[in-house]
């Protein structure tokens, strides 16, 4: 493998450069960027370099939903019916099938730009609550796709407890995703322990929900955790829908954000994903701990969960991170654009997101999910940079969204220019090109595994 490569221009961490050089090593990892250099017989990059995305938020066997429940079966349809069936569904998966979603999803994950995922994992067990053989079994899937498709994983296992704050008792339909904080961790070290971390992989913990773990819980995990890894990634699901707000008060006096910042020494390891319904204290309180807020726009969009306060607190200097949650959409540039869209309907402004340093508001908001999203998958990710992980994209300066173009806009016009394709045209993880021509090395066989799994599922 030759580990080098030029390109005429590459974002690095201070922008757009021209003439870059770039090498890396065996283990996939970036040693060396020069800048204004000469090719000096590496070879050249078909277009330029952007660094691959991180996205923060999946659950890879809800890929298999998208589309199937956008009809009204209730007088009211909201979250928490759309929650019933895709509990329904989760009872039907098996090891085979959610491997084969996840291989195909994390190819199009990949394919779209994002080069590593945190995948928040919570189905554990066999329906009804039985333990596989291999406790890890259906993680372990998840984490086989991931090495298959050449995507970066942080594997987050879900500790799941309580169907509702104070503890209450879980439902029948929530037996798959059931543990106890030493059954989680237990499940945890066998998974590292057949599947070690690398410089491609990385665990961390996913406490649910403050609905779904108690305080003796929570502490217990972070605890275990601990002894294991003191910086490794803590994600929670947070304050998506007001239900949740409200039942949070009643039950403890406080809203999840601000009950969870008062009790927690909450800090960068964190990623509170949603953060929806956050008041103006809660906003800047979560800015000022340096935790992640973790976004998924068109899922919560899709979901009819509300507006994340983006303009507060982005201007409270928090940090951002974007996913694609339940899959709706598997597409980066489509959750930026809806972070920012969201914002200029509720305000009635254009470029509510830019700042005074960045005035472009894409290039600003893909600075920002950039680092969020590799400080929230604790992997060294997210820019072309020594010691990071050589991960890009190669944009085609030939999409007419581009075309003409130079770099002032090239990111404006791949985030909010919606004409056809992708402009994204080679991707690589680790140094190695995983897309060409917007074609996956194995797309034809995942893509034929993918529809049996639908197949198997759907009844069809
Ligand atoms: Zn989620």
């Amino acid at each position: 493998m030759n580990n080098t490569l030029f390109a005429e221009y590459a974002w690095l961490p201070d922008g757009w450069r021209r003439n870059v050089r770039l090498e890396w090593d065996r283990a996939g990892t970036l040693t060396q960027i020069e800048v204004d250099s000469s090719a000096l017989g590496a070879p050249c990059a078909v277009g330029p370099l952007l660094p691959g995305m991180p996205n923060l938020h999946s659950h890879a066997f809800q890929r298999a939903m998208a589309g199937l429940t956008e009809y009204r079966a209730n007088a009211t349809d909201t979250f928490w019916s759309w929650r019933d069936l895709m509990y329904r569904f989760a009872t039907r998966i098996t090891p085979e099938t959610l491997g084969a979603i996840a291989r195909w999803l994390y190819i199009e994950m990949l394919k779209s730009g994002y080069t590593s995922v945190c995948e928040f994992h919570y189905v554990h067990h066999l329906p009804g609550g039985g333990r596989y053989a291999r406790p890890h079994e259906l993680a372990a899937r998840v984490v086989d796709a991931a090495t298959a498709s050449g995507i970066g994983m942080t594997m987050l296992p879900v500790l799941y407890q309580y169907s509702g704050f104070g503890s209450q008792p879980p439902r029948d339909d929530q037996g798959r995703f059931l543990n106890t904080p030493e059954g989680l961790l237990g499940l945890l070290a066998s998974l590292r322990a057949a599947l070690p971390a690398d410089s491609s992989r990385a665990y961390g913990v996913a406490p649910h929900s403050l609905r779904a773990v108690s305080e003796p819980s929570l502490r217990e995990l972070l605890a275990g955790l601990d002894t294991v890894d003191r910086s490794a990634p803590v994600h929670i699901h947070i304050a998506e829908q007001t239900a949740e707000v409200d039942a949070s008060v009643a039950f403890s006096g406080a809203r999840p954000v601000e009950w969870l910042l008062d009790r927690f020494d909450v800090d960068s390891r964190w990623c509170l994903v949603h953060a929806t319904h956050v008041n103006r204290a809660e906003t800047a309180a979560l800015a000022r701990s340096g935790a992640v807020a973790g976004l998924s726009l068109t899922t919560e969009a899709n979901l009819g969960d509300g507006l994340f306060p983006a303009y507060d607190y982005l201007g409270a200097r928090g940090r951002i991170g974007v996913g694609s949650d339940s899959h709706i959409a598997v597409d980066w540039r489509a959750e930026l654009r809806l972070l920012e869209y969201g914002q200029r309907l509720l305000r009635r402004e254009r470029n509510v997101l830019a700042s005074a340093e960045m005035p472009r508001v894409a290039d600003r908001l893909f600075a920002a999910a950039l680092d969020g999203g590799a400080q929230a998958s604790g992997r060294s990710v997210g820019a072309l940079a020594v010691g990071r992980r050589a991960d890009w994209m190669v944009l085609d300066t030939d999409h007419p969204a581009i075309a003409g173009h130079g770099p002032d806009t090239w990111l404006s016009s791949v985030v909010f220019a919606e004409h056809g394709e992708s402009a994204v045209r080679d991707v690589y993880t680790g140094g190695e090109r995983v897309v060409q021509d917007r074609v996956h090395r194995d797309e034809d066989v995942a893509y034929g595994a993918y529809k049996d799994a639908l197949a198997e599922l759907l009844g069809q």
